[in-house]
């Protein structure tokens, strides 16, 4: 469907309406500058994380996600997205952090692949600069719901990614936050169905290309503490089981929710009706993951979208915290079990 800026604006107008959103969007943003960028630490190497600065995220449904409210909801064009990308390549990496890249996850607070809110040009010409500048990248991961994961750019990003000076593999990165389908998607409004995501998966596999999927620990209120132990350690045996038989690597995203400002989650946060989840139930979940196929990695980051107070971290959790980071820079178990 072709549509032009007044038309997506009130169609996302309604939609926050309809979902007790409450956030503005970042019109004051420079086009020519991304939205954010930080670097990791994982067991595979130096990984930059760079948020570019585009249309919105058009589902923008989600219950307790604000992350629209980092992007325009206005088109911004494949030029200044171009400018974003040469302002990361040409002035903030250092010719050593270029050097020893080996991983850069790119994502728009949306979906990469919807060539409706993330110009194509603008993609192929990131893994041109990518190409030419980091010689060393083994894993270019791509955000993306996983309705917009077609054949035809899976071949058009498999052909590119070989053409650097070290092959890159490609790793789709989609949310799936909860495991049980009602809370996926009546409760939370995720809008994914085991079928989309399924059919996804065969497409990432006849590539032999990676997943990456997020899921939430207790996203939405009315769920204890057991219960979101229980969803996330049942997604872990779901997604071992989809990768012993797809052949394909497959890494969890755990993130422990945190209350995002201008969402539902915060307006219940502030009627005491949801807590976020405790750091000793992320310590739960990744023991559920020992021994199993897939790899696990903890997303310790509110990103500064967190309202005050609904952090899933507070006082006396350091800790905790130090041990859950050293074991997404090493994969090691033992921190955890101490
Ligand atoms: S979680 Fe992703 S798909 Fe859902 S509203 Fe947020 S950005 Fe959009």
């Amino acid at each position: 469907m072709v549509m032009d800026n007044n038309q997506f604006t009130d169609i996302i107008k309604k939609i926050n309406q309809e979902t007790g959103k409450f956030y503005d969007f970042l019109e004051a943003h420079n086009p020519r500058l991304p939205s954010d960028y930080w670097f990791q630490h994982p067991p595979e190497g130096l990984t930059l994380f760079l948020v570019l600065y585009t249309r919105t995220c058009r589902w923008a449904r989600c219950l307790g996600c604000n992350l629209p409210s980092r992007e325009s909801q206005f088109e911004v064009p494949f030029y200044d997205i171009m400018k974003q990308i040469d302002h990361i390549f040409d002035f903030v990496l250092s010719r050593e952090q270029k050097e020893n890249l080996r991983k850069i996850i790119l994502s728009n607070n949306g979906s990469v692949l919807d060539e409706f809110t993330f110009s194509t040009t603008a993609l192929i010409y990131f893994v041109a600069k990518m190409n030419m500048n980091c010689p060393n990248i083994s894993v270019l991961t791509l955000e993306t719901r996983p309705e917009y994961v077609d054949m035809e750019e899976l071949e058009v990003l498999h052909r590119a990614l070989q053409e650097g000076k070290t092959s890159t593999n490609l790793e789709l990165a989609v949310g799936f936050e909860a495991f049980d389908d009602r809370i996926r998607n009546e409760i939370f409004n995720k809008g994914v169905s085991m079928e989309t995501f399924e059919s996804m998966v065969e497409k990432t596999a006849q590539y032999g290309f990676k997943l990456k999927t997020y899921f939430m620990l207790k996203p939405v209120p009315g769920m204890s503490e057991e219960a979101a132990i229980e969803d996330i350690v049942k997604g872990i045996n779901y997604l071992d089981t989809i990768s012993r038989q797809h052949n394909i690597e497959i890494n969890m995203h755990l993130n422990p929710t945190f209350v995002a400002r201008g969402t539902v989650l915060e307006t219940e946060f502030r009627k005491g009706n949801y807590k976020p989840p405790k750091l000793e139930s992320v310590q739960k979940v990744v023991l559920a993951a020992q021994w199993k196929q897939i790899s696990l990695y903890i997303g310790l980051n509110d990103e500064g979208l967190a309202v005050s107070g609904g952090s899933f971290c507070g006082e006396g959790d350091e800790e905790l915290l130090e041990k859950l980071q050293n074991f997404n820079q090493t994969g090691d178990f033992s921190f955890l079990k101490e």
